[in-house]
Order: structure tokens, then C-alpha cells, then sequence
């Protein structure tokens, strides 16, 4: 129990008009809600051994070439400016795309229970991600929990990508109705974007797995199962 709530003999019609914890909670969605690995998808187009080659070759930088992709550039003229400079990596470069589903490689289910568990308690839920714009929907068919978000602001819609400062100008402006972002969590895998996001006034968590996720949320009056102590039930215990 909260020791900050007293008036426990009404504590129905007290916690129904409780202040929440928070304005909203904001989510990364690649690697915090969907595990997300190139590689399977190259690989559905050239074999494990050349897709394995091309993401850590240093001559392509998947990762940058991804990155500008996020931030609005279309696939066509990625591929196209990639396939001049690379011709012989044509395939691979190409097969990203063509099996991107692929690369989706599962949802992060501790995560999802955890946005269901917000979702449940009407804390409005968001999610900001460095997405492409023509390959985010194939998440939406996938995951019915994507769903569950007030709003998805999509960096390749937006044609700017976290960690820039502009793209939490764009979340203000996307949540104004719910608050600002000094009462907003924010949660990613990417210190830089963690960073970015303290910068910008957001209460940011540097997300590493659901557990500690989880907790980091408990303890800033989140409305959250706490999972610890895993410790055995002892009837008439504390
Ligand atoms: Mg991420």
C-alpha cells in the first residue's frame, strides 16, 4: 500500500478519482516491445552465411543506411543509391525489404504484459519509434497489442528520427491534450535516445529487460503487479 494514501475507508471512490501517477507513458517499440534482428531477413534472400557478411561488412553500414531509412528516406532510393555503389550486394541489400516481416522475430512478451497492465489501468499509452514508414506495417498486421496505443508517431512518417530533438517536439505536440512531457516516462533500449529524451524534459528509462522494467515503473507509482519478491506465499505473512 502507498503511504502517501490515507483515506483508506473510501477506497473506492477514492481511487477512482486519484491524480494519475503519471500524463502517459511512452514506448520504443524495436528491442523494448518487438525483438527486432536483421539478419533472419537477409538471410530469407541469400543464406545465414552471406547475410551474417553484409551486416558486418564494413564497407555498407547497414545500420547508418538503416537509420536515414527511419528518418523518412524512401526505401526505393535507398536501394537504388545502395545498389550503384554496391552492385554485388544487390541481393541482400534488396531481400531486407523484400522479407522485412521476417526480421520481426518476436514479441518481447514481459513488455506487452506490462503495456497491457498500463493499458488496463487507463494510463494513456503511446509509442514513438525510429520505423520506417513503408515497412511499419507490417508490425500493424502482426501485433494486435499495437492496438492498445492513443497514439504511434512513426519517425519515417515524420521524417525525423530519435535521438534528433525535433521528434520529441512532434511527441508535445501529439500529447498536449494528455500533458507534457516533464510528467511523461519515456522508455528505450538506446542510451542516446535515453539521453535525447532527459534532454527534452522526459522521465526516460533505459529499458535492458521487462523485469527491471517493471520495477523501474513500481517504484514511480505505476499501478504494476510487482513480481519481487518471488519468494514462496506465506499465508498470514506480511
Ligand atoms: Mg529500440
Amino acid at each position: 500500500m502507498s503511504s502517501s494514501h490515507e483515506q483508506t475507508a473510501e477506497t473506492d471512490s477514492v481511487d477512482q478519482w486519484a491524480p494519475l501517477p503519471v500524463d502517459a507513458v511512452v514506448f520504443d517499440l524495436g528491442n523494448v516491445l518487438i525483438r527486432w534482428d536483421p539478419t533472419p531477413a537477409v538471410a530469407a534472400a541469400v543464406g545465414a552465411e552471406r547475410a551474417h557478411a553484409f551486416l558486418t561488412n564494413e564497407a555498407f553500414d547497414f545500420t547508418a543506411w538503416n537509420a536515414a531509412n527511419d528518418a523518412g528516406r524512401s526505401f526505393e532510393e535507398a536501394e537504388r543509391e545502395a545498389v550503384s555503389a554496391h552492385p554485388h550486394l544487390e541481393q541482400e541489400i534488396r531481400g531486407y525489404r523484400t522479407h522485412f516481416g521476417a526480421s520481426l522475430v518476436e514479441e518481447i512478451a514481459g513488455t506487452v504484459e506490462i503495456l497491457r497492465e498500463l493499458h488496463a489501468a487507463d494510463i494513456p499509452v503511446l509509442a514513438l519509434t525510429n520505423w520506417a514508414a513503408e515497412t511499419f506495417p507490417v508490425a500493424l498486421d502482426r501485433f494486435d497489442f499495437l492496438d492498445l496505443f492513443e497514439d504511434i508517431i512513426v519517425s519515417g512518417e515524420e521524417g525525423v528520427a530519435k535521438p534528433d530533438p525535433e521528434i520529441f517536439e512532434i511527441l508535445e505536440e501529439r500529447m498536449s491534450h494528455l500533458g507534457g512531457l516533464d510528467d511523461c516516462i519515456f522508455i528505450d533500449d538506446s542510451l542516446a535516445n535515453v539521453e535525447a529524451a532527459q534532454e527534452a524534459g522526459l522521465d526516460a528509462i533505459h529499458f535492458t529487460d521487462p523485469e527491471n522494467l517493471r520495477q523501474d515503473l513500481v517504484v514511480r507509482g505505476l499501478p504494476l503487479r510487482s513480481t519481487r519478491p518471488s519468494t514462496p506465499q506465506v499465508t498470514g505473512g506480511w
